[in-house]
């Protein structure tokens, strides 16, 4: 039994060793299962890594996970495909089902600690389903806050950079009320390539490689269902399932159905380009009768509070001017990325502890609702 820490690697390289030499478990239960290294960006040796295997007799349904489309989040993510192999695969009736798991969707991101890619798209907004998607005033909201959300010059000292930041916050607080703020991160942007939020001008290689999975799982198997892992968002060392209108069903339908203590619903109203609702909509158009789940599961870090979602925003502010603009201080870098960090990927015990605790229930309840487990006798 591995310890709490041995499950969460400190390195990009680390976390995709791990899962690559996973490879010989799978093989155990998908003696066909193979593992495929997709180089992806500018950079060399960033890899998305998948395992895939077709049911060993038909393909009735198959299990897809996915980890680290925001980089740094992947971190949380590659250790739910470790515990999902290490101690749920066994579980699963591979006769029947077929498996795909996929290591760092955005690997840049997540050998940088980065949410976005090395483009500085935040890929869950990279989704588009037809480019003319977006509408005229997609960016209305993030215009009139967009003071506050492009870097503005190299950070000479951070306490100074917060306490203006807070100031321009509260002041888009009562301008722009808090729901402008919310609704500017949850439609992204598409104008301003160095802001937060930017969900890209067309899409990213990772997204058409993802893209290009989902449609081979939706053509190839009546159900699909995908785990998609993230961290920070919901009540802190809890994990919050998400998911999009599209699937269909209630919020009580979904507590009934799966158990699950924290369900949030959001509407492709006012998110952009996220990859669930791209998952669904090749659905409606193509595979119309393909039964599909697709939801995120997050890790909550900080909070839900207001005072949590302020700290949320100034955060991820600072750290993408620390990208851009640089810091004088070492000292003040280290501090914007050691709150990063606390945002997106703590190193605290009791986080890590729940991720393990509150992972293995989420999935035990997708795979057992889902009927994946193997039927015995
Ligand atoms: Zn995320």
């Amino acid at each position: 039994m591995k310890t709490i820490d041995e499950y969460f690697p400190d390195t990009y390289i680390q976390s995709r060793e791990t899962f690559r030499s996973n490879l010989d478990k799978v093989r155990l239960y998908w003696p066909d299962a193979e593992l495929t290294s997709r180089p992806i960006g500018k950079e060399e040796d960033n890899t998305i890594d998948m395992i895939y295997s077709p049911g060993t007799e038909t393909n009735e349904r198959v299990l897809m996970m996915t980890a680290g489309e925001h980089g740094i989040e992947g971190y949380a993510g590659a250790a739910m495909l470790d515990v999902f192999i290490q101690e749920m695969a066994n579980q699963i009736d591979p006769k029947r089902t077929g498996i795909c798991l996929i290591h760092a969707v955005n690997p840049w991101g997540m050998r940088n600690f980065r949410r976005v890619t090395e483009n500085n798209i935040d890929l869950n907004r990279n989704y588009l389903v037809n480019p003319d998607q977006v509408p005229q005033d997609v960016n209305e909201h993030y215009e009139n806050v967009m003071k506050v959300f492009l870097p503005n010059g190299i950070i000479d000292n951070y306490r100074l950079a917060r306490i203006d930041l807070q100031t321009k916050l509260a002041k888009g607080l009562v301008s722009e009320g808090y729901n402008g703020l919310t609704k500017a991160k949850g439609m992204g942007q598409y104008e301003f390539p160095t802001g937060v939020y930017y969900g890209g001008k067309e899409k990213e290689e990772n997204a058409q490689f993802l893209q290009a999975i989902q449609e081979k799982l939706l053509y190839e198997y009546p159900r699909v269902i995908h785990m998609d892992w993230h961290t920070a968002l919901g009540p802190t060392n809890e994990v919050t399932m998400v998911m999009s209108e599209d699937d269909g069903r209630t919020l009580k339908e979904l507590k009934k159905t799966y158990g699950l203590k924290n369900i949030q619903q959001f509407t492709p109203d006012v998110t952009k380009g996220d990859s669930t609702h791209h998952f669904h909509a090749l659905k409606n158009r193509h595979y119309p009768d393909t039964y599909l789940f697709s939801a995120l599961f997050e890790f909550g870090t900080l909070g839900t509070s207001m005072s949590a979602s302020l700290r949320e925003f100034m955060t991820i502010i600072l750290e993408n001017r620390l990208h851009h603009d640089g810091a004088v201080e070492e000292k003040d870098r280290q501090a914007i990325l050691d709150e990063f960090k606390a945002m997106f990927y703590p190193e605290d015990h009791e986080w890590r502890l729940a991720v393990l605790t509150e992972g293995r229930k989420a999935m035990k309840s997708l795979l057992q609702n889902e009927g994946l487990f193997t039927i015995r006798g």
